[in-house]
């Protein structure tokens, strides 16, 4: 499948696609100047990340008319977090460019990002300024999000750090061993280290379309996030458990002494249904959480592949991909897994 090792272009752009039609073109013509004045080689690794509309279409022709722009193509919907591994896994640049495709990652900050890595830095991340491009809600949210993350989280994020970044080679190889499924990217690239440097940038608005990301899928995304950097939400329990258990004693020990002092009362229902309701609340939510993460443990050992790819273009299948390929009938097109 490989015959011969070419070698691979100065920069890779990893774009992940989830029906992004409208902005493919207006991207490409600030983009691909913004490369070509600052590197001597590039590609750009489209990664379609299930979309309904026509961006496959016009990336096809696109590829056709300029060869350095390539297309992979998921059989379905598997999420940013897994396109943006999957652009990893076959870019083959000696430093990587991670962006979105709507325009919020402006291209004429990448010869910025080129700059620090030609200067040594092998993680140089964009560091928003400002959120104002986000609705007060999410902004809001957001800055909670990192707030509890940086207090339990078991890996300190860079601050206003996102996908929006440029990596070397040396640590797009450490990305490319994590084959985790709950990706939590932003927490990956601070956990993998390197020379690290932030570059700040001005986060615009999307566009065209709408973001891609519900607040229910948002509340879904915190929760894998907090979940795969820190255990602390289980051991909260440990520590819940341990107070209620000393109150419970002390609160015996003095129903004990009053008993044997005053004699027996009975009245008392008022507040032995509240705290039973209280505390079997409190149960529920510790096998809650219990389960969330046991999801989570079910969901890596089922070691199913990351994603699915229905189509490549201009990409060749890579070595540690894991593919299923059967040589019989190699004309027919089948999905490659990784
Ligand atoms: N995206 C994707 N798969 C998804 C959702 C989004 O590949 O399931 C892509 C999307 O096409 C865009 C990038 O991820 O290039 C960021 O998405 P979006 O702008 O919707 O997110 P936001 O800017 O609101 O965080
Ligand atoms: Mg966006």
């Amino acid at each position: 499948m490989q015959p011969d090792v070419k070698p691979g272009p100065e920069l890779s752009v990893v774009v992940p696609i989830f029906n992004e039609a409208q902005n493919l073109r207006p991207l490409l013509d600030r983009l691909v100047p913004a490369l070509e004045g600052c590197v001597q080689s590039f590609e750009i690794v489209f990664v379609n990340d299930g979309s309904r509309d026509d961006s496959v279409e016009i990336l096809r022709k696109a590829h056709d008319r300029d060869p350095r722009l390539r297309l992979l193509s998921f059989s379905r919907n598997f999420g940013k977090e897994i396109a943006i591994a999957a652009g990893l896994d076959h870019a083959d640049g000696a430093a990587v460019v991670i962006m979105d495709a709507d325009l919020q990652h402006p291209p004429e900050m990448i010869p910025a990002f080129v700059e620090k890595w030609r200067e040594g830095y092998q993680n140089v991340y964009g560091q928003r300024v400002d959120r104002s491009a986000d609705t007060p809600l999410r902004r809001a949210l957001t800055r909670r999000f990192y707030h509890i993350f940086g207090r339990i989280g078991e890996t300190d994020l860079p601050e206003g750090a996102g996908d929006f970044r440029l990596l070397d080679a040396q640590a797009v190889a450490a990305l490319r061993t994590m084959r985790e499924h709950a990706r939590f990217s932003k927490g990956l690239y601070a956990w993998i280290g390197f020379r690290s440097v932030g570059v700040p940038f001005e986060v615009g608005a999307r566009a065209a379309g709408q973001s891609k990301f519900s607040y229910r899928k948002l509340v879904h995304f915190a929760l894998d996030g907090i979940m795969s950097f820190t255990t602390a939400p289980l051991r909260i329990w440990t520590y819940a458990g341990l107070i209620v258990s000393a109150f419970a004693m002390a609160m015996a020990s003095f129903y004990l002494l009053r008993t044997l002092i005053f004699g027996v009362d009975v009245p008392g229902y008022a507040s032995l249904m509240v705290s039973l309701a209280f505390f079997s609340g409190v149960q529920l939510v510790s096998l809650g959480v219990l389960g969330e993460y046991v999801g989570r443990i079910f969901a890596e050992v089922k070691r199913r592949p990351l994603y699915l790819i229905e189509e490549r273009i201009g990409l060749d299948a890579r070595g540690d991909a894991v593919s299923v390929r059967r040589p019989a009938d190699a004309a027919a097109p089948r999905p490659d897994v990784a």
